[in-house]
C-alpha cells in the first residue's frame, strides 16, 4: 500500500488528508485494500454506494451500455437519457429533470433556475437566495456561496453576491431574511456534512408556506439524504411537502458520477429555456444507463422497504452503544443516515481511525459527529458486526 500512497502523494494535488488505505475491490458491503485486508463499509463512498459493490445486474447494465455507446452530447437524444429522465421524474412526482455530473453542478443549476424564475416574473427580479448555517452544497464558487460554513469560504472571497443565511430548524430566522429581493430558499432536508440534522416537520412545512406566500422557489438538496437513504425515495416525501426544485447526486448513480436537478411544473415552466444552461457530459448515455438501472433495482427489489425494515435495528444498536460509552453523547438521524455525537474528551477523528484499523469504515460529519451511512442493502448481521467493531475500536482508544 505504501507504494500507491507515496505515488499519490507525489502527483495528486494535496487537497485531502487521506486515511492510510488503498482500496482495490469490493463485494456486497465489504471492501478490500491492496494488502488484502477486508473492511465492513458503513461509509459507502460517502453515501454513494446505495447498492453496495457489484449488486446483481448493475455491472451487466453498465457493460451493455459501454458496448453500445458511451457518449453522444446533448445536441442529440439518447435512449438511456429518455428512460432515466422518465423514471426519476415519476419516482419524485415532479416534472422535469436536468442531469449533471455531480452534486455541486446540480446545485449550480438549481441556483440558476431560481434566478431565472425570478427574472421571468418581471416586476420583481429577486436574486437573493436564503441558505442555512452549517449547510453543505459543494465546492464550486456558486455552491460554496450557499454553503453556510465560513471555514470553507474564507480564502475564496468575494463569493457570489446575494446569499443570506438563516438557522436551520428556526423558521423565524428564515422569515427575518426574506425581502423583496429573495427568489429562493435552499436547504438540505437532512443536513449531512454539517452533522446529521434532520429538518423538523413544522420547519419544513413552514418554509413551504413562506415560499408559497412570497412566490419563492423552495429548493431541497437531497444529494445525500435522498435515494432511499432516509426510508423514502426522497426524504421530503415523509414531510407532506414538495419542493419546487430538488437536487440529487451521490447514490443516484450508485458509483457512476452523476447528479440531477428536478423541477416541478411551475419551476420548469418559468425558468431555464434553450441557451440558458448546458453541459457536455450531463445526461450522457453511460451515466443515464446507471441511473436507469439503479431506479429499476430500487423498484424491483423494494430497496426503500428494506431500509425501513433494517433502520430501526441500526438505531437500536447505536442506542445500546450510546448507553454503554460515555464518549457517545447523542444520536440523530433518519433511516440509514445516522450521526452519533462524540465528546467527553474523545475526538471523532480518532474514533474513525480506530474503526478503520479494526476493519470498519465510518465517516465523520461536522466537528464531533460519527456519521454512519452504510449501503442500503445491509442486513442485521452487518449491523451486529459494526457494533462489535466500534466496541473494539473504542476499547483500543481507552
Ligand atoms: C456531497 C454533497 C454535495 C456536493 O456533491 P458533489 O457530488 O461532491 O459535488 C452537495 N450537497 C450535499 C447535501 C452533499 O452531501
Amino acid at each position: 500500500m505504501d507504494k500507491y500512497m507515496e505515488q499519490s502523494e507525489n502527483y495528486v494535488l494535496h487537497t485531502y488528508n487521506r486515511f492510510p488505505a488503498v482500496f482495490e475491490s469490493g463485494q456486497g458491503v465489504y471492501v478490500k485494500d491492496t494488502d488484502g485486508k477486508e473492511y465492513l463499509d458503513f461509509g459507502a463512498g460517502i453515501a454513494v454506494l446505495g447498492l453496495g459493490y457489484h449488486y446483481p445486474g448493475f455491472d451487466e447494465a453498465l457493460k451493455e451500455q459501454i458496448d453500445k455507446i458511451i457518449h453522444t452530447s446533448n445536441l442529440y437524444y439518447n435512449v438511456p437519457l429518455a428512460a432515466a429522465a422518465e423514471k426519476l421524474v415519476k419516482a419524485s412526482g415532479m416534472s422535469r429533470v436536468f442531469f449533471t455530473n455531480s452534486g455541486t453542478e446540480a446545485i449550480e443549476g438549481a441556483i440558476k433556475a431560481a434566478r431565472k424564475y425570478a427574472h421571468k416574473q418581471g416586476e420583481k427580479p429577486g436574486y437573493e437566495i436564503i441558505a442555512m448555517n452549517h449547510s453543505f452544497h459543494g465546492r464550486s464558487v456558486g455552491a460554496l456561496s450557499v454553503t453556510g460554513n465560513a471555514h470553507y469560504q474564507e480564502a475564496f472571497r468575494p463569493l457570489m453576491d446575494g446569499v443570506r443565511f438563516a438557522d436551520f430548524n428556526d423558521l423565524e430566522s428564515v422569515k427575518a431574511q426574506i425581502s423583496e429581493k429573495t427568489c429562493a430558499i435552499l436547504l438540505e432536508t437532512v443536513q449531512g456534512e454539517g452533522g446529521i440534522y434532520p429538518a423538523d416537520e413544522a420547519f419544513l412545512r413552514g418554509v413551504r408556506e413562506l415560499c408559497d406566500k412570497h412566490d419563492l422557489l423552495m429548493i431541497l438538496d437531497e444529494i445525500q439524504c435522498g435515494m432511499g437513504r432516509c426510508g423514502s425515495m426522497f426524504a421530503w416525501q415523509q414531510y407532506g411537502v414538495q419542493p419546487d426544485i430538488m437536487t440529487c447526486a451521490k447514490a443516484l448513480g450508485c458509483g457512476v458520477p452523476v447528479g440531477a436537478f428536478v423541477l416541478n411544473e411551475r419551476a420548469a415552466s418559468y425558468s431555464l429555456v434553450p441557451g440558458d444552461h448546458g453541459t457536455t457530459y450531463g445526461g450522457n448515455p453511460f451515466a443515464c444507463a446507471a441511473v436507469s438501472k439503479v431506479l429499476d433495482i430500487f423498484e424491483q427489489d423494494n430497496i426503500v422497504g428494506h431500509v425501513c425494515e433494517i433502520a430501526p435495528y441500526l438505531e437500536e444498536k447505536l442506542d445500546a452503544l450510546l448507553a454503554k460509552y460515555d464518549c457517545m453523547t447523542a444520536r440523530r438521524g433518519k433511516g440509514l443516515m445516522q450521526g452519533v455525537v462524540i465528546g467527553n474528551g474523545v475526538k471523532v477523528g480518532d474514533v474513525v481511525k480506530a474503526c478503520l484499523a479494526n476493519g470498519l469504515i465510518v465517516l465523520s460529519a461536522g466537528s464531533d459527529v460519527l456519521r454512519i451511512v452504510p449501503p442500503l442493502i445491509i442486513e442485521k448481521q452487518h449491523v451486529d458486526e459494526m457494533a462489535q467493531k466500534i466496541e473494539k475500536a473504542l476499547g483500543s482508544l481507552a
